[in-house]
C-alpha cells in the first residue's frame, strides 16, 4: 500500500497543480511554505536510486515548467527542489517525488544547514565516483 498511489488512482482526494500521462503534481498538505508543491512520476518506483532514466526526465521535465510557474505567480524570490532517497534522507513516503518549496526570505519555515565536516581528498573521491 502507498499513500501516493491511491493519490494517483483517485482513492485518496489531492489538490492536483498539474498532471499529464505520466506526471502527477500536488499541493504537499503540510504547505512548508505558501504554494508548496510534490511532483511524482505516476508509474510506482521508491526513489531516484531505483527509478529508470526515462521517468526521471520526465519529472525533471515537470519540474523545470512548474518551478518557473510557481514562482511567477507566488510572488516569491526563489525555491529550493527537494528530493529525500531514503529514510536516512528524511523520505517518509516511499514513492518517488521532489519537493518544490517556493521561498519568500531566508527567514521562513525552511532550513539546509551543512555542517562543518572532515575535509576530503578531492582526487580520491573522484576515482571513487568515476
Ligand atoms: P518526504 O519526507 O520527502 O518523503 O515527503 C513526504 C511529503 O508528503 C511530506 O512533506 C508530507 O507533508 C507529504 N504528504 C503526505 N501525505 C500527503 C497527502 N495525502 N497529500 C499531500 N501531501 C502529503
Ligand atoms: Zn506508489
Amino acid at each position: 500500500m502507498c499513500i501516493f498511489c491511491d493519490i494517483i488512482e483517485g482513492k485518496i482526494p489531492s489538490y492536483k497543480v498539474y498532471e499529464d500521462e505520466d506526471v502527477l503534481a500536488i499541493l504537499d498538505v503540510s504547505q512548508v511554505t505558501y504554494g508548496h508543491t510534490l511532483v511524482m512520476p505516476k508509474k510506482h518506483v521508491e526513489n531516484i536510486v531505483e527509478a529508470d532514466e526515462e521517468t526521471i526526465e520526465k519529472c525533471a521535465k515537470v519540474i523545470g515548467k512548474l518551478s518557473k510557474q510557481i514562482v511567477k505567480k507566488t510572488g516569491a524570490v526563489g525555491c529550493n527542489i527537494l528530493n529525500n532517497c531514503g529514510e536516512v534522507a528524511g523520505q517518509t513516503v516511499h514513492h518517488l517525488h521532489f519537493h518544490i518549496i517556493p521561498r519568500y526570505s531566508e527567514n521562513d519555515a525552511v532550513e539546509f544547514k551543512f555542517k562543518e565536516s572532515k575535509k576530503q581528498d578531492l582526487e580520491e573521491v573522484l576515482r571513487t565516483l568515476k
